[in-house]
């Protein structure tokens, strides 16, 4: 589905992706592991077109989406990214946040935008909360909404950025929930994540990175139950 080859990216003098190689299929779970600054979020900002790349390649669907001049919009429909802070508008009910994509960039009609908006939000337990406004919903709610409102672009992969950072952790199970309903459905996901538990659990295959490369893949029976390099062990021994 997604290839990079040998993606690099630097911020002025610092070189934050040196030689990303990744290949990533139809309906996989990957998670990235790694310590802070090693590269999690450029990469998946990369993935996304949030940021342009120096050099490689990124084939989605047998196009390289990292050539110069090409135009996001469509391929970040596809790709959807959901962030650790929610970004929801304010002034906007839930039902509406998450109807105003297929509205503006679809071109849904209104009824229709906001029935699937309400399904969506049916199925990921928000029924309840649907004409609410952001502010006056929990963080693990907003979240929720966060993820509805990119499902509702039929994206074909998900790029997830460490999204129960900023939750409380009693509200963290009910976003996760959300994630394995997502991955039973078969969609295709790339987390950067600190909580290794549940990407022990979740992860078709961990990716641990070290100073902007891939030091080590594997099943996460191999990354977390027996590790080959030195610096995935000092990291896991660091974490877990
Ligand atoms: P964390 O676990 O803390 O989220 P991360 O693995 O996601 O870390 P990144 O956010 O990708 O790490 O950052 C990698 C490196 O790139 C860091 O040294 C960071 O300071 C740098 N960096 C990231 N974004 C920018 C930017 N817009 N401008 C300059 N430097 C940046
Ligand atoms: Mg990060």
């Amino acid at each position: 589905k997604i290839s990079l080859r040998a993606v690099e990216k630097s911020f002025g003098d610092t070189a934050v992706l040196r030689g990303i190689d990744l290949d990533v299929t139809d309906g996989e779970v990957i998670t990235l592991i790694g310590a802070s600054g090693s590269g999690k979020s450029t990469l998946l900002r990369c993935m996304n077109l949030l940021e342009p790349i120096d050099d490689g390649v990124i084939m989605f669907d047998g196009v390289d989406i990292a050539e110069p001049g090409l135009d996001a919009d469509p391929i970040r429909r596809r790709i959807g990214m959901i962030f650790q802070s929610f970004n929801l508008f304010p002034h906007m009910s839930v039902v509406d946040n998450v109807a105003l994509g297929p509205r503006k960039v679809l071109k849904t009609p209104k009824a229709e935008a906001r029935s699937l908006a309400r399904d969506l939000l049916v199925r990921l337990g928000l029924e309840a909360r649907i004409d609410a406004y952001p502010d006056q919903l929990s963080g693990g709610q907003q979240q929720r909404v966060a993820i509805a409102r990119s499902l509702a672009m039929e994206p074909e992969v998900m790029l997830l950025d460490e999204i129960t950072s900023a939750l409380d952790p009693e509200l963290v199970g009910e976003v996760l929930d959300v994630v394995r309903d997502l991955k039973s459905r078969g969609m295709t996901m790339l987390f950067a994540t600190h909580e290794m538990a549940f990407a022990r659990e979740i992860s078709d295959r961990v990716c641990f990175l070290h100073h902007g490369r891939i030091l080590e893949q594997g099943t996460p029976t191999d990354i977390f139950g027996a590790p080959t390099e030195q610096r995935t062990q000092e990291f896991l021994q660091r974490v877990i």
